[in-house]
């Protein structure tokens, strides 16, 4: 006979019985807060795999703690045990069955390849501890906070061991996957979700507004602090925006409003005259007013007003707008 206890607070759908022949094995991480066990169980014939794959399990805590702080449910440890679906976001006993390989079940999502270098459950079901069971939202229309948060976890985590440049081909790859059928925030009090956009253009929102906060070492104690403050509770995404806004000491409400209440994506439109380039957004709710670099270092700072500066060090058909950016470009000569 066997007794559970979960000692933090866990939220309905977390939880979940396993049944079936399982054999175990534990282990333990010096993480931020001391001492974490972990528990692994898979079903008998699977152990050797398992074993191996799951050795992907202490690096990606250790990115993950680097990234959003210490592991959320220390009291309760760290488990992955194997399921017979693909896997979901259990609450400190993540299940797992990704027929212990890379990529989500062997491909790559983003198409860059570099979804190939880890396991996609391991990653992201694990990410969603931080984002979806520490934080976790009151109504499922802002699940946003959950998936897109989670989704960007696989680029942070990439770029923890595989550095800036991989990241961004990672993120930029998901692009492709974006429906942009309807707003990411669904209707509220009728537990519906919004688009699953929340995903792969959730996680474009946030890398979008890291290169606005343009401060990679802010934008981490952002993350960290989300996890700290929201320990354990749960929040709107109206929060998670204004909190974001305040930490980063720059109003992003209409960046936020336009990537998550609608479906357009923001088209900038630039034109050339002389020696000065001219700009403006379009395709954007009233106000929007996001600054963007463009490839020659140049920041500008477009609103629905067209402005015009001089183009600093480059000719205006080489200039495009930094691809980590989620937006469209309408260039006119
Ligand atoms: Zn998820």
């Amino acid at each position: 006979m066997y007794t559970w206890e979960v000692k933090s607070p866990i939220n309905n759908y977390s939880i979940v019985p396993y049944i079936g022949h399982y054999v175990n094995w534990s282990d333990t991480l010096q993480g931020e807060k001391g001492k974490l066990d972990l528990n692994y169980w898979v079903l008998d014939y699977d152990l050797s795999k398992a074993k191996k794959q799951f050795e992907q399990v202490k690096p990606m805590l250790r990115a993950f703690e680097y990234w959003f702080g210490p592991y959320p449910f220390y009291e309760d440890g760290f488990q992955l045990i194997e399921a017979p679906h693909l896997g979901m976001e259990h609450q400190s006993a993540v299940a797992y069955g990704n027929q212990f390989s890379n990529g989500y079940l062997g491909t790559d999502l983003s198409g860059s390849s570099w979804g190939l270098k880890w396991d996609y459950i391991i990653v992201h079901e694990s990410g969603h501890e931080w984002f979806g069971n520490n934080i976790t939202t009151k109504d499922i229309a802002d699940m946003w906070v959950h998936e897109g948060f989670t989704d960007y976890s696989e680029t942070l985590f990439t770029e923890y061991y595989y550095g800036k440049k991989a990241a961004n081909e990672y993120l930029q790859g998901l692009r492709k996957n974006i429906a942009n059928d309807k707003p990411i925030i669904g209707p509220y009090g009728v537990n519906q979700e919004g688009s699953g956009d929340m995903y792969y253009k959730g996680a474009n929102l946030i890398h979008t507004i890291r290169q606005v906060i343009n401060d990679d070492e802010k934008f981490r104690q952002i993350l960290r602090g989300l996890n700290k403050d929201f320990y354990h509770q749960t929040v709107t995404s109206k929060q998670v925006e204004t909190y974001i806004s305040q930490k980063a000491g720059k109003d992003l409400s209409k960046i936020f409003d336009q990537y998550l209440r609608t479906a357009q994506i923001p088209t900038l439109q630039l034109k050339a005259e002389g020696d000065k380039i001219k700009f403006k957004w379009t395709n954007c709710i009233a106000g929007f007013d996001m600054p963007v670099k463009l490839t020659n270092g140049q920041w500008v700072h477009p609103t629905t007003t067209e402005q015009k500066i001089k183009l600093e060090g480059s000719k205006f058909s080489n200039i495009a707008v930094d691809e980590n950016f989620y937006i469209n470009i309408k260039k006119q000569n």
